[in-house]
């Protein structure tokens, strides 16, 4: 039972429509992939999507952590040394958290295919089998946001998350004319993936708040966290922490309570053993927790859902995106109906990886 033989894979998987956000455009979800196999044969699939916003890392970069810095300290190691094995990418290089996802979600992977169960059986077992998803809003002028709004929820979204940035006139009036064509009853949460100030955050918090915005997420840059502190201690709307919520800055971010709602995404947090512990940490501070999604392939996507599936202080969820997002990928089986992303109930992950697709998705730039 010793892991024998690892390939690591970089795929650049097209998104159907480009998504946009405050901060860039993207055409691509380039995920690093790695397949671990152990001596009895077994074998497990794992990726991770590393970010240049908010931390720094390209898929390029990972590829290169994952050949010099990871891969060698695997090589014989006991697949279910979780600990061990994060102590030891941890002491190798710090940061870098895509990769070492990619790793942690191979392993999990792995153990679950070994023991025939599925990875939310390795995690604490099953809290629920499914939860609605986020319908994420392009930053679109206000009609067209509204436009696209009133589609989806005919077609069966139930949640939406709406982007703001710098223009707060046209940011509001974005915010008023999703909900006007959604309804009442449908949840709206806005992200202003960090490019207010924190005055200005209770500002716009006061101007939205009739608009019954469940939570603002990320009004100011990851690191001010006194920022943060202040937003949440001056509004009656939930404050969520996204780019706050790197795990460099997440016990002062609880330890502050400068947050309501912190989002917890696989790829960031370094794997679903490291968000396991920022999920524990979140519940013992009566904090909310965010099952949270970069634009990513339907192999994070499933590690994802069996973070959900097992984490009762989760209570929102914005991953299960990439069989909408994409029109191939190159893991098949996560089924997502009428707006509820469901958990896989295979061994493993509980998703198929087609090796040929990772050939076909191997980035041309
Ligand atoms: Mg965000």
């Amino acid at each position: 039972m010793k892991i024998d033989h690892i390939e690591i894979h970089p795929v650049s998987i097209p998104l159907n429509h480009p998504y946009k956000d405050a901060n860039r455009i993207e055409t691509h979800s380039r995920d690093v992939v790695v397949k671990l196999t152990e001596s009895g044969g077994a074998s497990g699939w794992g990726a991770g999507s590393p970010r240049s916003f908010p931390t720094g890392e390209t898929q390029a970069s990972a590829m290169k952590i994952l050949q010099e810095n990871l891969v060698p300290l695997l090589k014989g190691k006991n697949p279910f040394d979780m600990e061990v094995i994060h102590e030891e990418m941890n002491a190798a290089i710090p940061f870098h958290y895509a990769p070492k996802s990619a790793v942690d979600c191979a392993l999990h992977d792995l153990q679950g295919r070994m023991l025939g169960q599925p990875v939310y059986n390795l995690l604490g077992g099953k809290v629920r089998d499914e939860m609605p998803s986020f319908d994420i809003l392009p930053l679109e002028p206000p009609e067209k946001t509204a436009e696209i709004a009133a589609a989806a929820k005919a077609a069966g979204t139930t949640a939406f998350k709406v982007k703001m940035n710098r223009d707060i006139r046209q940011s509001v009036t974005r915010v008023r004319e999703v909900r006007r064509a959604v309804g009442d009853e449908t949840m709206i949460v806005v992200d202003a993936n960090t490019t207010w100030t924190p005055k200005l955050a209770v500002s716009v918090c006061a101007m939205i708040e009739e608009y019954e915005v469940t939570m603002v997420e990320q009004p100011v840059p990851g690191h001010d966290l006194e920022g943060m502190e202040f937003i949440t201690r001056n509004t009656r709307v939930r404050i969520g922490a996204d780019e706050s919520m790197r795990p460099d800055y997440m016990a002062e971010l609880m330890r502050r309570r400068a947050a309501d709602v912190v989002n917890i995404k696989v790829n960031r947090e370094g794997g679903l053993l490291p968000c396991k512990k920022a999920a524990a940490l979140a519940e013992l501070h009566g904090i909310e927790g965010l099952c949270g999604s970069v634009i990513q392939g339907a192999l994070i996507d499933a590690a994802a859902a069996h973070l959900f599936a097992s984490t009762p202080a989760i209570v929102y969820n914005e991953s299960g995106k990439a069989p909408a997002w994409h029109q191939n990928d190159i893991a098949t089986g996560l089924r997502v109906e009428n707006g509820m992303v469901k958990v896989p109930e295979g061994p493993g992950l509980g998703v198929e990886v087609d090796e040929k697709a990772i050939r076909h998705f191997f980035p041309q730039d």
